[in-house]
């Protein structure tokens, strides 16, 4: 393992959330255009903490899928900047939590804080550990042409070229045919 678990959760939820944009969704849709979207989104990966469920909170959700995806053109000291910028804006506090049957884990920001700012601040403090362990590498953009996903490369030697075996799988069969033409 690159990370600690829930750091590569919390990464694992911050790629989900960039790759819902039409350039990267499996659809094609903007697959966070609504608050059912939004509710199938963090269902599917278990997030806690407060909804509120109103179109204020859908919006500042988009912008914070907008800030995190903007990270993965950041180098470095880019990202280490963008991530104290996000804990300090929201007077990020550290502790130790266990809930939902989870064992201890790292908060930066109450449960009862919005959530789109949970999500900037658990995306920051992941990226910490990102930076930390001098992973930026690791965070790459899909390779496929057609395609603006992006991804964590949590493979042990980070030779994953692709966001999702779908476009893994389309760009070989169209370097198969690309090879047949010839
Ligand atoms: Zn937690
Ligand atoms: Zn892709």
């Amino acid at each position: 393992m690159l990370f600690t678990h829930d750091t590569e959760s919390a990464l694992g939820f911050v790629v989900a959330l960039a790759d819902t944009v039409p350039e990267a969704s499996e659809s094609g849709a903007d697959e966070l255009a609504t608050q059912a979207d939004l509710v199938r989104l963090l269902d599917t990966w278990g997030y806690s903490g407060r909804r509120d469920g109103d179109a204020a909170e859908l919006a500042e959700v988009r912008a914070a899928r907008d800030r995190l995806r903007a990270v993965w053109a950041l180098d470095r000291d880019g990202t280490a900047a963008e991530a104290n910028a996000i804990l300090e804006e929201s007077q990020a506090v550290p502790r130790l939590v266990r809930h939902d049957g989870l064992d201890w884990h790292i908060h930066a920001v109450g449960f009862d804080a919005p959530l789109a700012e949970r999500i900037l601040v658990e995306g920051a403090m992941a990226l910490v550990d990102v930076v930390r362990a001098d992973r930026v590498d690791r965070l790459r953009a899909c390779e496929a042409d057609d395609c603006a996903g992006v991804f964590v490369d949590l493979s042990k030697n980070g030779s994953k070229r692709f966001c999702s075996t779908r476009c893994g799988n389309r760009m070989a069969v169209r370097a198969y045919r690309a090879r047949a033409a010839d």
